[in-house]
């Protein structure tokens, strides 16, 4: 059996002839930059995610660059956030002009400890004492969301900002005051990303900023189109972030079609749960899965510690098993950031996770038989 960590062909042939014709639509009017069909898709990202506004960009990168843009975030500044992301949430930082400085993950959670930004918050290291440090970007990894109550409270008495990036958990949920948030819609701004293993992706690149801020959206939509307002006049620099119609007609078709394959994610973990626990395999913690709300994950990967994570990747591989590593190397230690002064060590939990995790196969279309043979070649 031959078990690839995604197959999107499964998921394509579900919604072939809709996707079509949503398409031949857009060729029939050859709109193809912005346009009516962003601004529908716009609308429904919005409402799904419980925000005022939705600004459709080019990647979740630039989703990432782009909120930042709006908060004059760029050189003298500093933004905190985890070393255990995907490498566009600490790149998008340094390309501002801006520092990344980054605080341990909650080894539970994998995602940004509050108790630990707090603690560097109150004794910002010397080397970073002279920036300015103006927000937080955390990271919803792998689908759950961060602890943003905790997150929220420390954020507001340092006076930050909070983007959040929420380029694995379009949908995933959290309580905040008694009542179920939705990921993107609990700081000023959040970030989506279409890319096309994310659960909603599209035909190539494609992302999304929502924001609950009128002054903060209208900056966006400029800041999109190289910061022009009227047509030809630049009273700011933008750039070139802007979404194709036929991503957004697409990415609508699958939107429709979302919460079922979240649910259907959250079946397959189920299984794997049952199947690891009590074995020398961790499966993920899923932390809010008892508190009453649907979204408490949305698996966009599932994750798993296993010591000798590299001899049973290859076993797994052996297997035509699909896996990943996500992440090898936090971005602490990468060599762009090596200027910033960190050390091996410094984010023990991150480096940790590092080393331990691996990524198993948790794509909706997964038969009940693909996933025992995985259960079976991991062990
Ligand atoms: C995918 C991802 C991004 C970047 O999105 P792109 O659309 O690939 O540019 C940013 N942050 C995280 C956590 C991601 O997983």
């Amino acid at each position: 059996m031959k078990v690839p960590l995604l197959d999107l062909k499964g998921q394509y042939k579900g919604i072939r002839e809709e996707c079509r014709a949503a398409m031949d639509e857009v060729c029939d009017d050859q709109y193809f930059i912005l346009g009516p069909k962003v601004v529908e898709f716009e609308k429904n990202v919005a409402d799904y995610c419980g925000s005022k506004h939705a600004i459709g960009v080019s990647s979740g990168t630039d989703a990432l660059l782009i909120a930042l843009m709006a908060l004059d975030v760029g050189a003298g500044d500093a933004v905190v956030t985890t070393p255990y992301t995907f490498f566009a949430t600490g790149g998008c930082i340094a390309r501002t002009g801006a520092t990344p400085i980054f605080v341990d993950i909650d080894p539970v959670s994998f995602n940004i400890d509050p108790e630990k930004c707090r603690e560097l918050l109150e004794n910002v290291p010397e080397r970073f004492k002279h920036l300015n440090i103006k927000a937080m970007i955390p990271v919803h990894l792998y689908g759950q969301c961060a602890d943003m109550t905790h997150l929220l409270a420390v954020a507001k008495e340092f006076g930050l900002k909070v983007i959040e990036d929420a380029a694995q958990a379009i949908g995933s949920e959290c309580m905040m005051d008694g009542e179920a948030c939705r990921a993107g819609s609990m700081g000023d701004m959040g970030c989506f990303s279409f890319f096309p293993s994310k659960n909603l992706g599209g035909f190539g690149d494609g992302g999304m900023v929502v924001t609950d801020d009128s002054a903060l959206a209208e900056k966006m939509v400029r800041l999109r189109n190289h910061g022009s307002e009227p047509k030809y006049y630049h009273p700011m620099v933008g750039g070139n972030f802007r979404l194709d119609a036929l991503q957004a007609v697409v990415l609508d078709v699958k939107l429709a079609r979302l919460e079922g394959w979240h649910a259907d994610r959250r079946e397959n973990a189920k299984l794997y749960d049952a199947a690891f626990t009590g074995t020398e395999v961790t499966p993920p913690t899923a932390v809010y899965a008892d508190s009453g709300i649907t979204n408490y994950h949305i698996y966009n990967q599932y994750i798993v510690r296993v010591a000798g994570r590299d001899d049973v990747r290859a076993r797994m591989q052996n297997a035509d098993i699909g896996t990943e590593i996500y992440y090898p190397v936090p971005l602490h230690v990468q060599e762009c950031f090596s200027d910033l002064g960190y050390r091996e060590g410094d984010m023990p939990e991150s480096e940790k996770a590092a080393a331990e995790v691996i990524a198993l196969p948790i794509y909706p279309e997964l038969t009940e038989e693909m996933i025992k043979y995985v259960i079976s070649n991991i062990e």
